[in-house]
């Protein structure tokens, strides 16, 4: 349960449309903290926070991309004209196109490259300063099972979750008082799958897919690490099926 401390936070979602981002905005307004979506999907996003808002939650969305720094930019002025202040950047919005490397889908792994580690980098640039301004902040960044180990037809996705996790292992070094944490999902309920055009893959992650849990068990390990006291940071949380050995 969010502590009083933290139910005025404002938290910025990236990827918010679907899967991991629309249960995490979802909980986290049910828990009384501020959330603002992002993704490119808008009228996803607008029926998500309409929703919110009718239960009774702070909700508020904006168009991005996060392969723009620009547009990232402007996600996080958005949330500080909105409400004065952000406290948590959940660095949420990945795609995974897998594909054997010889089959070089060349674009794919560019976009990888461009969603899953540039736009994690965009997050930060856009955020950190206020963190910095405020002596606080957190950032909660999707790095994946696939961040600790190398699957076949995913050599080019998981560099780009490895990355994130080095990415925000070397940011949580350098940070005195802002926090960094990493979520690292198993295999999750979501629309990630539908980035996948090699048949090849999409049938390798069909049979790796079987034990799976919901959106929401991320999202429940994401509420946990910002409800931390300040003086506490979460690193990294991995969350897997029961089922899932690999
Ligand atoms: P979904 O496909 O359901 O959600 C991905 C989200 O990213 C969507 O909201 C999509 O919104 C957004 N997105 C994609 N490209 C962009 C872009 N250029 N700019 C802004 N938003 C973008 O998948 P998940 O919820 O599963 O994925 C969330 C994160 O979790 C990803 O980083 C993924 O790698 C990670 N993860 C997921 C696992 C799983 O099994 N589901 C396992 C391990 C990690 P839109 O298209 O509207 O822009």
């Amino acid at each position: 349960m969010i502590t009083n401390e933290n139910t005025q936070k404002v938290v910025l979602i990236t990827g918010a449309s679907s899967g991991i981002g629309e249960a995490t905005a979802r909980l986290l307004a049910r828990e009384g903290l501020r959330v603002v979506l992002g993704a490119r999907r808008t009228d996803r996003l607008e029926a998500i926070a309409s929703e919110i808002r009718e239960k009774g939650g702070v909700a508020e969305y904006h168009a991005l991309d996060v392969t723009s720094l620009e547009e990232m930019q402007a996600f996080v002025e958005f949330a500080k004209d909105k409400f004065g202040r952000l406290d948590v950047m959940v660095n949420n919005a990945g795609i995974m196109p897998l594909s054997k490397l010889d089959v070089l889908k060349i674009d794919e792994w560019n976009s990888m490259i461009d969603v899953n580690i540039r736009g994690v980098l965009h997050g930060i640039a856009a955020a950190l300063p206020t963190f910095k301004q405020q002596h606080s902040g957190q950032f909660v960044n999707l790095s994946s099972i696939g961040g600790h180990n190398v699957y076949p037809t995913a050599a080019v996705y998981c560099a780009t979750k490895f990355a994130v996790w080095a990415i925000s292992e070397g940011l949580r070094q350098e940070s005195t008082n802002i926090r960094v944490t990493v979520i690292s999902p198993g295999v999750t309920q979501s629309e990630l799958p539908n980035t996948i055009t090699d048949a090849e893959a999409a049938q390798w992650v069909e049979e790796f897919r079987g034990a799976i849990i919901p959106a929401e068990a991320i999202a429940r390990a994401i509420a946990f690490a910002i409800e931390q006291p300040a003086d506490v940071d979460v690193n990294e949380i991995i969350v897997r099926p029961t089922g899932q050995s690999s």
